[in-house]
């Protein structure tokens, strides 16, 4: 029988022109943000326990963003980048030469993820045809990864679901695998196995050839196609030599893990290397305008200074005004607050805050991450880890018990990618204190419990 209620929905559903990622869900309206809350039109408050896409840093509803906002906006909106240059770019940019490890000094203004990793793919080729070396055109990464929906960002992608329908168009990027030592590829156990996940691009290399071969891209933390798993301890050094010895670009992939998110500036720096460029977006605004950016090295930019003088990239709003006086005001406030070393305090407390949760419900399976940056990931069978088949929708289930009852978290996948096995990102605004924390855990294990009992 129909409901009335789903009459109701189907209506408001097909009143709306704005087309939302599933066309046949109703979404609530948000009304206003506060801190670590959001409220819907209705009045209900959620808990930002995702901080969105893992972008909302800062929190949501923070008056010196908006009186930054609102200066910028009285003075100049809109500059053209190849007409002007702005106060707040310049700034930025200075600051995240700071902000950067390194020799990572330069910035290119972009607005989305996407934009920024693609950027960085065609200044890798660009590096390379500075060079002399004009064969360097394919970036390797790694499969379980996700570095944007653009097409030059999905071929570098190796998100299976997110691939699929335009896998003809895409260049054949995705080479290696990651490191997931959870479910090893390789059925090995780390420190054991020898890195044979990071020793995997060197024999990827010598299969395509490095004279074919212009940079490896990846996240440092994997987020939304693994659930925060951490490669162990040695890989991006091992990662790095690699792509040294055959002279390959280090491409990080920061978009989500950058700013402070997991504890450090950026996610790179719990390892001792220095990638060529790394690719920024989310935190970068905390969500309170779109921005994004390409940070190029001393050694990478070069040769464009000494040949073309141009990065062949670029859009209308590259650099915009507004944008770019929202990230300076972001990244002030990341600083006064000290949010990067809180992330990694507050993290740690997350973090075993679920670890105690694994003890007692056997369909988690893994707990990991770092800083504010937390995956947990489902299985079906404590002793061989067996994930659950998409068709059970675990982590959908938990997601929606969570968000009746008043927690917003990340779908993430995990286990065999594409076929089976689930996770969900935890990743709150970096401004979250303990007794959210409490809050936040108590509502997740509440929705855990209930599915776990509905499963049996
Ligand atoms: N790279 C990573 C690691 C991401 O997590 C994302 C988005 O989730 C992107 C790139 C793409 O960013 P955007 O959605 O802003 O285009």
């Amino acid at each position: 029988m129909i409901s009335l209620l789903t009459v109701y929905r189907e209506e408001e559903i097909m009143k709306s022109h704005l087309i939302k990622p599933f066309l046949d869900e109703s979404y609530p309206v948000a009304d206003y943000g506060q801190g670590i809350y959001l409220y819907d039109k209705t009045g209900k408050k959620y808990i930002d326990g995702s901080s969105g896409a893992v972008t909302a840093n800062i929190g949501h509803g923070i008056p010196e963003i908006a009186d930054a906002m609102k200066k910028q906006a009285e003075k100049v909106s809109f500059v053209y980048r190849s007409q002007f240059t702005s106060e707040p770019a310049e700034k930025l940019a200075n600051k995240l030469k700071d902000w950067a490890p390194g020799d990572v000094n330069w910035t290119f203004f972009v607005n989305s993820g996407s934009e920024a990793t693609e950027t960085a793919l065609k200044v890798a080729i660009q590096y390379w045809q500075e060079k002399g070396k004009p064969s360097k055109i394919k970036v390797l990464s790694r499969w379980m990864s996700y570095h944007g929906i653009t097409l030059g960002s999905l071929s570098m992608s190796g998100h299976v679901g997110r691939r699929a329908r335009f896998t003809p168009l895409l260049e054949d990027f995705p080479s290696v695998e990651p490191p997931y030592c959870f479910r090893c590829p390789f059925k090995q156990t780390h420190p054991q196995c020898g890195l044979m996940c990071a020793d995997e691009l060197e024999r990827a290399i010598l299969r395509e050839g490095a004279d074919h071969i212009a940079a490896f891209i990846a996240e440092p933390v994997i987020g939304a196609s693994g659930g925060a798993i951490v490669p162990p301890p040695g890989y991006y050094e091992r990662i790095k030599e690699i792509c040294d010895k055959y002279d390959v670009l280090f491409i990080a992939d920061e978009v989500m893990t950058g700013f402070g998110r997991t504890g450090k500036r950026f996610a790179i720096d719990h390892w001792a290397v220095v990638p060529d460029i790394i690719a920024v977006g989310k935190g970068l605004t905390g969500g309170y305008a779109p921005l994004a950016a390409t940070i190029i090295s001393d050694k990478v930019l070069a040769p464009v200074r000494q040949g073309s003088k141009i990065i062949m990239s670029g859009h209308t709003y590259s650099a915009n005004p507004q944008a770019t006086a929202v990230g300076l005001a972001v990244l002030n406030y990341v600083e006064k607050y000290n949010l990067t070393k809180r992330a990694e305090k507050t993290g740690d407390k997350l973090m075993s805050r679920l670890k105690n949760l694994k003890r007692h419900y056997p369909i988690i399976g893994d707990v990991r991450g770092k800083g504010l940056l937390t995956g947990v990931e489902f299985i079906s069978n404590v002793f061989n880890h067996m994930p659950f088949s998409s068709e059970v929708s675990v982590s959908k289930k938990i997601i929606s018990k969570c968000m009746d009852k008043g927690l917003l978290v990340y779908p993430a996948s995990a286990g065999i990618e594409g076929k089976a096995g689930d996770a969900v990102l935890i990743a709150p605004p970096l401004t979250i204190i303990e007794e959210e924390i409490n809050d936040l855990v108590t509502i997740f294990e509440e929705s855990v419990k209930e599915v776990q009992s509905e499963l049996q």
